[in-house]
């Protein structure tokens, strides 16, 4: 449905995309993560023929969008970021201008009609946009993007400013959408990547860094698996730590073990990073039970999409038999070098999520 074929962007000397190539398949809906400056905003508007490439291909629908670009746009609704809605306009009123613009040949009373009661509008069809609530516009920018039923929908932050009643009906709109029309959908926010597309693909730099599901890149990056475990020691003293960290580390499989927060009197959590190709679990048991030590609880806990998006943009090395096994990876580009201008996703718009696993993360090896 759309193919991206070595697409270069260069501003002056500076190449904002650099060599991009993807694919997205029909009903698919394609994440489109990056931290400020990866260039996602220049290749949306590349894909939505907003502007030209330097070189390179964008074919949408089998159409190459430089070649034929009426044809190749009559097949994307887009919803830039800011809708470009006219705020004196009625919903109806601009509606009906943007299904003349785009010479709309479906019925109209019910292809409006239909539009309008997917995106939950119907009942402010006959107000000023400029009297709406931010939800409300933002259902009305959605509205215009499916005026003509197009099969490609692209979507550049769709949740932005909306309060969290909103932001999940906007979610499962989109989820809704994805059903028959291809989405992509940029957005800073890691839990709706999560929450709504079937697969991410991470910008960084102007090149794709990663492209698969959550879980394949997760696994692509790095072979180490995490736990966290609950151990009470024999003296309910802080020398328990010591002592069992340790031990713990001399598992064999275990790569990384640090004592977290004390959890009850002399009780500390570990996390601990095997190999993944070992189960420690056994092991430690085993451990544990010969040395009187009780395990209180054991919980394993996979890469968050936090920790590939900091992995990956943020240059965090990673295990140490990185690229040694011989197991199939999902496309993937590593960028491990933190040298340049980009600015990294701590700042800025993914602060929040970049922040909490940097702390989850402890910096520790
Ligand atoms: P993102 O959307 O991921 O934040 P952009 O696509 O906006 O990133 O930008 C990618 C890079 O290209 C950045 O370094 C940005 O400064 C640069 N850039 C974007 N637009 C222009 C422009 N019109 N002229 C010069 N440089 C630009």
């Amino acid at each position: 449905m759309i193919e991206v074929k070595n697409l270069v962007k260069r501003y002056g000397d500076k190449k904002a995309v650099n060599d991009i190539s993807f694919k997205v398949e029909r009903g698919e809906i394609l994440g489109f993560l990056g931290p400020n400056g990866a260039g996602k905003s220049t290749t949306m508007n590349m894909l939505t023929g907003y502007i030209s490439s330097t070189s390179g291909q964008i074919l949408i629908n089998g159409t190459d969008i430089l070649e034929d670009p009426k044809k190749a746009k009559a097949n994307i609704g887009y919803l830039p970021e800011i809708p470009p809605l006219y705020v004196d306009m009625t919903v109806d009123g601009y509606l009906n201008f943007v299904y003349d613009l785009k010479k709309c040949k479906l019925s109209r009373k019910a292809h409006l009609k239909d539009v309008c009661d997917l995106c939950k509008i119907s009942d402010v069809r006959s107000r000023l946009i400029k009297n709406l609530s931010k939800g409300y516009r933002q259902r009305v920018g959605l509205a215009q993007a499916l005026i003509n039923n197009p099969p490609v929908l692209i979507l550049d932050e769709p949740t932005v400013g909306l309060d969290p009643n909103q932001i999940i009906e906007i979610r499962t709109l989109i989820k809704k959408l994805g059903k028959r029309h291809t989405v992509i959908l940029s957005s800073h926010i890691l839990p709706e990547i999560q929450a709504v597309c079937d697969r991410i693909i991470i910008i960084n730099k102007g090149v794709v860094a990663a492209d698969g599901t959550a879980d394949e890149i997760a696994k692509s990056i790095t072979n180490e698996h995490k736990m966290t475990l609950r151990i009470e020691g024999p003296t309910h003293t802080a020398s328990d730590k010591d002592m069992i960290v340790t031990a713990l580390r001399a598992v064999d499989g275990v790569k990384y073990v640090r004592a977290d927060m004390e959890r009850e009197r002399g009780v500390y959590d570990y996390d601990v990073e095997t190999d993944g190709k070992t189960d420690v679990r056994r092991a430690i048991n085993a451990l544990c039970s010969e040395k009187g030590w009780n395990i209180l609880m054991l919980q394993l806990s996979d890469l968050t999409l936090e920790d590939i998006f900091l992995k990956i943009t943020m240059g965090e090395q990673i295990g140490s038999d990185k690229g040694n096994d011989s197991k199939p990876r999902p496309r993937i580009n590593l960028v491990f070098d933190n040298s340049s201008e980009t600015e990294n996703a701590a700042s800025d718009k993914g602060s929040e999520n970049a922040e909490a696993s940097a702390d989850d993360n402890g910096g520790e090896k």
